[in-house]
Parts: structure tokens; sequence; C-alpha cells
């Protein structure tokens, strides 16, 4: 069984590629199910440069993934998803929008400590004036804090932080440890995230150490591949593969309708 399940597309302006282009090299792939999740639009079209605009969610995104999902139904399970963001204050707007579609299940990252897009290498800069440890702590609330939301499905790219290669210099073990904890009491899974290899950190998201924690606290795992170039989809699953089976018994979760499933990768 493989699937990937953090795909974008050209709609959110930082990705190339049709929706379909993404469904018809998963099938070449010979993969099981594709995730499409492109990055939610946000309440009032916020930061607009590297997502749909709402209308566009209606008008073509949705409309699409439903059309792709009956027309390659023989040969592959598409998934209607997205990829939401944790921005505190966006709670309300995000579950009513949620509770609007029939999403198979959301992925709730953490792209944003306060208006500070850090993940972004416009923003990179600003890593020169921060305290790095101070980062990662507030890196960490976030992600606990999107755990408590109850808004997704899937913890995305859960160490997303180190993108540039900024490690903390003292041992976070211990607000990992909380934080996972939190995690696990929401029910949550955690993603696989391959896309980490093609950064400039050159590690899988997340690092063995969270991966250790999630295996002791038996934390689901899916696997994403973040793809936003079409033969992106899939990269480096050889990689995700023998993780889950070291850190996730081999096993895997599938959503249909926000309802979460296992199976043996
Ligand atoms: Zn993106
Ligand atoms: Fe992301
Ligand atoms: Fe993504
Ligand atoms: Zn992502």
């Amino acid at each position: 069984m493989l699937i990937d399940y953090h795909t974008h597309n050209e709609l959110c302006k930082h990705a190339d590629g049709t929706l379909e282009e993404y469904v018809q090299q998963a099938i070449k792939l010979g993969l099981n199910e594709i995730g499409l999740a492109d990055h939610s639009p946000m309440p009032n079209d916020w930061d607009i440069e590297v997502r749909m605009y709402e209308a566009q969610f209606w008008a073509d995104y949705k409309p699409t993934v439903l059309k792709l999902r009956e027309k390659y139904k023989d040969a592959i399970t598409v998934k209607f998803a997205l990829e939401g963001d944790f921005f505190p204050g966006t709670e309300s707007w995000v579950k009513s929008f949620n509770a609007k579609n029939e999403f198979d299940y959301v992925i709730g990252s953490v792209h944003y400590l306060g208006e500070w897009g850090f993940d972004n290498p416009l923003y990179i800069g600003k890593f020169e004036h921060v305290d790095i440890d101070q980062v990662y702590i507030s890196y960490y609330d976030h992600i606990k804090r999107s755990a408590q939301s109850g808004l997704f499905d899937i913890i995305g790219h859960c160490d997303l932080v180190k993108k540039f290669g900024h490690r903390p210099k003292k041992n976070i073990e211990e607000v990992l440890r909380e934080t996972f904890k939190v995690v696990k009491q929401s029910g949550m899974s955690v993603e696989i995230n391959t896309s980490g290899l093609r950064k400039p950190v050159k590690e899988v998201y997340p690092s063995e150490q969270i991966l250790r924690i999630i295996s002791e606290y038996d934390i689901p795992l899916t696997i994403g591949s973040d793809a936003h170039t079409p033969t992106d989809v899939g990269r480096d699953f050889n990689v995700a593969r023998q993780l889950v089976e070291k850190y996730g018994k081999g096993k895997i979760s599938l959503y249909t309708n926000r309802q979460r499933s296992e199976v043996n990768i």
C-alpha cells in the first residue's frame, strides 16, 4: 500500500502543474491513493501570494478535485484534502470553512510565527536577528495548540522550523515530549514528509529524535512528498517506507470523510 497525502499544484502560485498532472503522475508510479492537499485559502484572502483565493477554491479547486476523483476512480483513489494553516485568531473561520466541505482530511501546518512566514525563503534573513532556541519553543507551542484546536487530522512537517538548517543550541527533548504528548491525546497522525530532503536541511521531517518519541507514544503516521511539481510525487518514498517500518510498526493511516483507518504499508 503506497500513498502520497501531501501534494500541491499551480493554484498556490509557488507550485507547477495542474491537479490532473499530479494524479497522472501518481497513477504512473502505481500509488494506491493520492491526496490533493493544496494550501488552504485564509480569511479575507490573507497572504494571497502563496495560496489560492477563496473564490478559486469554490470555482476551481473543489470541483476539479471531485471531477478527477470520479474520472480516475478505476486507477487510483483521489482524496479531497487541504493543507490548512494554524494561525491563532483564524480558528473559527477555519472551523466553519472545513464544515462547509466534505474533506477526506485536513493537514494542519504551522508556517507562521506571528506574521513571520519563517519557511518562506524571502524572510530567511530574520533568523539572523532572533534567538533560535526561542523560535523552536514558540514553534512547538504553535504545534501543540494546532493539535489542541481540533481543526486538523494530520500534523504537517512537524519540524519545518529546521528547513534552512537552523538548530537549537539547547536540547529540546522535554519540549518535544510535552508537545507530542498533546498530539497523542488529540488522536491525530503525524506525516513523514520527504520534502525536507530537497531543502537546505537535507533531512526528512520529522527528525529521528522526534520519530523515536512518536514511536514510544504510538502516534500514527502518514506519508507525503509535499510535491510542488508533479515529478516530486512519491519522491524518496523508499526512505519514508523504512521509517514507517522502524517507527510505525509498518502501519500508515488512511483518511476518508475525516475518519482514520490503518493499513500495512
Ligand atoms: Zn507550498
Ligand atoms: Fe507546508
Ligand atoms: Fe505543503
Ligand atoms: Zn507543506
